[in-house]
């Protein structure tokens, strides 16, 4: 059973530290204790927010007026090659796990904040590895019809930062089988913890952010992407350019709205300095949309997803 708390922090549990509170509030592992937690929710007439490690949301500063379901843990197991998680065991738990079990295929995900379902849901993915390339199969809960169905690779629609689970907000991953290549622990564990290093160079991990702000956009304006090579010596990744690099291009690095800002190291970081409310981050959000949007044509969509704000 699941233990119903009252007026908990939002900020204290997203990697922002913004957010008011959330009415009511759960922790749940297992479908079991998910599907109690809706069913309350829903016979209480409460709106219902799930989530897990909180990297990858802002919250409200009024909160969420409802049920707050946070998913945590859910065991890891191993068998030869493949490896079976819980939705909310976090993402470097899979990640130390399977180099300990000298398994390849996910040691350039370290440092990924979060869970593994909220990895799977957003195809997650650093330095041209992805989750879903290592994901044989999913189990999710339709909160429509209440069934657990399981998804093959296929089924799950990987994209560029999307999936099945993500054009679908009803279906909850509540956990994943992942087969991995063999591989040799010493060396897997070497470039999980170079690509840590990696990571921290081009980013302080602890700022207080969720990562990218925005989906890296497709372009066809031959003339920036000209310029993009010439600026950085790199082609351009499937027609997309960084949004980073588009942000500093209209010159908003290290732009400030009260206490949200661009982060002057990495563009695409929106970071809080210690006072942001989440209506600071959105208008520094909606004033770099419409720069890019009046100078250069392109749009730019959030990958980060607003909680109990109007879009
Ligand atoms: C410093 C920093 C660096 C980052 N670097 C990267 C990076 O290199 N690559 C990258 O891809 N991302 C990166 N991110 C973003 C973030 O870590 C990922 O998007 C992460 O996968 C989100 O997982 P989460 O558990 O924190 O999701 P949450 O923030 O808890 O939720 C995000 C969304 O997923 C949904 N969700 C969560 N769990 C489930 C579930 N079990 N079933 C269905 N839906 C679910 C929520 O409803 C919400 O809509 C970074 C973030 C930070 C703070």
């Amino acid at each position: 059973m699941f233990t119903l708390q009252r007026n908990i922090s939002l900020a204290s549990l997203s990697t922002f530290h913004i957010g008011g509170k959330a009415n009511y509030f759960t922790k749940v592992t297992g479908a079991l204790e998910l599907a109690s937690a809706i069913e309350y929710g829903e016979q209480n007439n409460l709106p219902i927010f799930i989530f897990s490690g909180g990297s990858n949301v802002l919250f409200s500063d009024r909160g969420f007026p409802g049920l707050v379901i946070r998913i945590e843990d859910g065991g890891i197991k191993i068998d030869k090659q493949k490896i079976f998680c819980g939705a909310g065991v976090t993402l470097l738990d899979v990640v130390h796990t399977s180099c300990e079990n000298n398994l390849a295929g996910m040691e350039k995900m370290a440092g990924i904040p979060g869970s593994l379902g909220g990895a799977i849901r957003g195809n997650a993915g650093a330095f041209g590895t992805e989750i879903g390339s290592v994901v044989h199969s999913v189990k999710a809960y339709a909160r429509d019809t209440g069934m657990l169905k399981e998804y093959s690779q296929k089924m799950c629609e990987f994209g560029y930062r999307t999936s099945i689970f993500k054009k679908h907000p009803n279906l909850i991953i509540i956990s994943a089988e992942l087969i991995l290549e063999p591989g040799e622990k010493s060396i897997l564990q070497k470039i999980a913890s170079d690509t840590m290093v990696l990571r921290e160079s081009k980013h302080s991990q602890k700022a207080m952010c969720a990562g990218s702000f925005f989906m890296n956009p497709l372009v066809k304006d031959e003339k920036l992407l000209a310029e993009f090579v010439k600026d950085t010596g790199n082609v351009s990744k499937d027609g997309k350019l960084p949004a980073g690099w588009l942000i500093d291009y209209v010159g908003l690095r290290g732009k400030q709205i009260g206490g949200a800002m661009v982060s002057k190291q990495h563009p695409n970081y929106l970071v809080n300095t210690g006072t942001a409310t989440a209506e600071d981050v959105v208008m520094l959000a909606s004033l770099i949309k419409t720069r890019v949007r009046d100078e250069l044509g392109i749009r730019l969509r959030e990958e980060v997803q607003y909680v109990g704000l109007d879009q």
